[in-house]
């Protein structure tokens, strides 16, 4: 039988890796929506390639662009951000939520809207707007997929067993490129560096995040939204071969692991046939050939992102959102080369104390307002370094 899927962010890694999965199995896909940024060239060859109803570019100005690449195609253009959520909030089986950044809150909860069932690559969504989207899917009767590979593997360890015999929720992390290094060294680290993930390949804000742990610490904060079990049962542990996905350890003692190739298709493909399974083309993994699986603690001496991150979600209220917001600053501040690496946690740190925090917010437009505060707050900061 043929699904209608929807992909948010279609032209990035997530995007990509799940357009490759539905090309193989190209008869048992519709595709509806595709939305990007304003890569217009790409979005319109996916559009083309997969024949979808229609394509939107959230950034307006590009617009013109887009209805000239499809001209004559039947497909539909449109864009902005009223768009965009309109797009999403069209009827489908399955929407996958693959922007990145507080971007992509606003579509996320237009497809929640819908009740329908959504793999969730967008963490930073949950993070700035965790309790309230929440809220939506329970009033909406949607369901959350979660297709981040440590929350896709806590979600399959979790497959049959009840919540309450869950002892602890063990978050691996790589450790990411400078998991070695020392606070002095990391001084120094450029750009290229930063981009160059040991493990996996991805987006470039999400490659920064876990080069400075803060990818770690926003999956700290998701995983406490998607799953119950207490924020002090959560656990951070570094393991540098990225094997092993996370694991759920049970009140009896038993520990249950989610292995695989550190290829985000493993996971997105796990959303695409949940409840049921699919090929994928990944080699099975070689255990013999990888030979060892290695632990070690986190290092929040040099790398404070997950102590801001667990202190954040600890606060409550505004403070996740505060910190989603200044950390995306921040890192695109990177990324323009205008602040040194280790600048990152700093700048976020700052925004979190300086002053005090806005209210609680109860709706998705007070996040909004706390998300664009907080980038305001940064950027000024920025100014005055
Ligand atoms: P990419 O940067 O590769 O892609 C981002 C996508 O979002 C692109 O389609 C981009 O369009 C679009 N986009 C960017 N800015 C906006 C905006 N302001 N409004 C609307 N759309 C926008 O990101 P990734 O695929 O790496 O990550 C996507 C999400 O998935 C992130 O939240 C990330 O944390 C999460 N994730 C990613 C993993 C990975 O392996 N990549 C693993 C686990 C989670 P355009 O091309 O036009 O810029």
């Amino acid at each position: 039988m043929t699904r209608s899927i929807s992909i948010l962010g279609a032209t990035g890694s997530i995007g990509t890796s799940t357009l490759d999965l539905i090309r193989r199995n190209g008869d048992e896909w519709r595709v509806v929506a595709l939305t990007a940024n304003c890569n217009v060239a790409e979005l319109a060859a996916l559009a083309k390639e997969f024949r979808a109803e229609v394509a939107v570019v959230a950034d307006e100005s590009c617009l013109a662009d887009l209805r000239a690449a499809l001209d004559g195609s039947g497909i539909g253009a449109a864009g902005g951000r009223t768009a965009l959520c309109e797009a999403a909030s069209r009827p489908v089986d399955l929407t996958v939520a693959a922007i990145v950044g507080c971007a992509g809150l606003g579509p996320v909860m237009a497809a929640i809207e819908q009740g329908g069932t959504i793999a969730l690559a967008n963490k930073e969504a949950l993070v700035s707007a965790g309790e309230i989207l929440k809220a939506s899917v329970e009033k909406h009767g949607a369901t959350l997929l979660p297709t981040d590979s440590e929350h896709n593997a806590i979600f399959q360890c979790l497959a049959g067993n009840r919540i309450e015999d869950v002892r602890r929720v063990i978050l691996t992390a790589s450790g990411g490129p400078f998991r070695t290094l020392n606070a002095e060294q990391l001084a120094t680290v450029t750009r290229e560096q930063a981009l160059k993930h040991p493990n996996w390949d991805m987006g470039a804000k999400i490659t920064i995040d876990s080069a400075t742990m803060f990818n770690k610490g926003l999956e700290l904060i998701e995983a406490h939204h998607l799953f119950p079990v207490g924020l002090e049962n959560i656990e951070i542990v570094v393991h540098p071969q990225s094997i092993i996905h996370s694991m759920v350890e049970y009140r009896d003692g038993s520990i249950l692991a989610q292995l695989g190739p550190s290829d985000m298709r493993v996971p997105i493909a796990s959303c695409l046939a949940w409840p049921q399974r699919m090929e994928t083309p990944m080699a099975p993994l070689d255990l013999p050939a990888i030979g060892r699986l290695d632990f070690e603690a986190p290092n929040e001496q040099v790398f404070p992102a997950t102590r801001l991150c667990r202190e954040a979600i600890g606060e409550g209220g505004a403070a996740p959102a505060v910190l989603n917001a200044a950390n995306e600053v921040a890192v695109a501040a990177f990324l323009d080369r205008k602040i040194p690496f280790s600048r990152i946690p700093v700048l976020v740190e700052r925004v979190l104390s300086n002053g005090e925090l806005p209210e609680a917010p109860r709706t998705l437009d007070e996040v909004l307002r706390v998300d664009e505060g907080a980038r305001h707050r940064a950027n000024e900061l920025l100014e005055l370094a």
